[in-house]
């Protein structure tokens, strides 16, 4: 058992994971978005197929879908919260694959503006799509499941039995055995003692 049991690692490796797809969604908004928009303004005069759903020419979809995009990537980039982030993201890409779905026979005899702008098939400018989404939609679920551990849940402090270091872990790692970060000894995760615990003590004001 490595190092990464310790709650701190751990906590560590987390809010790089997250920070890494809050930053790769932003890009890829960001790219989707300017896309779109190329597409319109290269596509711009062209009659247009209307979309099955919305009833309206899949250029306004673009705009509507870039704008929400643009606004997106720029939360993704200057956002504070994280979860609202995650939330944000996943919503956007649960929006397209309802939307995906409902078409049923696939969205690519409607992405002739997007491929043609970029000299790629109807097909594969549906495929690109789709694997972006899928992207935004699996990232932002593990960063929403990840996060929780991160912040709102509560964390124990103990000092190593061997060494007297301290070592900070999440409640749900009790009973877990790991190597102390600080001497490499074999230690269990215990319930710490009162003095070393961070949660606060109730405490009567009585005597
Ligand atoms: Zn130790």
């Amino acid at each position: 058992m490595g190092p990464h049991f310790h709650g701190l690692e751990m906590q560590h490796v987390q809010a790089k994971v997250i920070r890494f797809f809050t930053v790769s969604a932003g890009v890829l908004l960001l790219a989707l978005a300017t896309a779109m928009i190329i597409a319109n303004w290269a596509s711009a005069g062209l009659t247009q197929p209307h979309d099955q759903i919305l009833l309206v020419p899949m250029q306004y979809l673009f705009w509507i879908a870039s704008a929400a995009e643009l606004v997106m990537s720029l939360i993704c980039f200057f956002g504070d919260k994280i979860w609202l982030k995650q939330t944000f993201i996943f919503l956007l890409a649960a929006n397209f694959w309802v939307y995906h779905l409902a078409y049923g026979n696939g969205l690519s005899g409607y992405l002739g503006s997007l491929a043609d702008a970029f000299g790629v098939s109807p097909h594969t400018a549906e495929l690109i799509l789709e694997i972006a989404f899928l992207y935004l939609l699996i990232g932002s679920s593990c960063s929403w499941l990840l996060f929780p551990m991160k912040e709102n849940q509560g964390y124990l402090k103990i000092a190593c039995a061997h060494c007297g270091g301290h070592i900070v872990f999440y409640q749900r790692e009790i009973n877990q055995n790991i190597k102390c970060p600080h001497c490499a000894a074999t230690i269990v995760l215990q319930v710490p003692t009162e003095s070393l615990s961070v949660i606060p003590k109730a405490t009567s004001a009585s005597p």
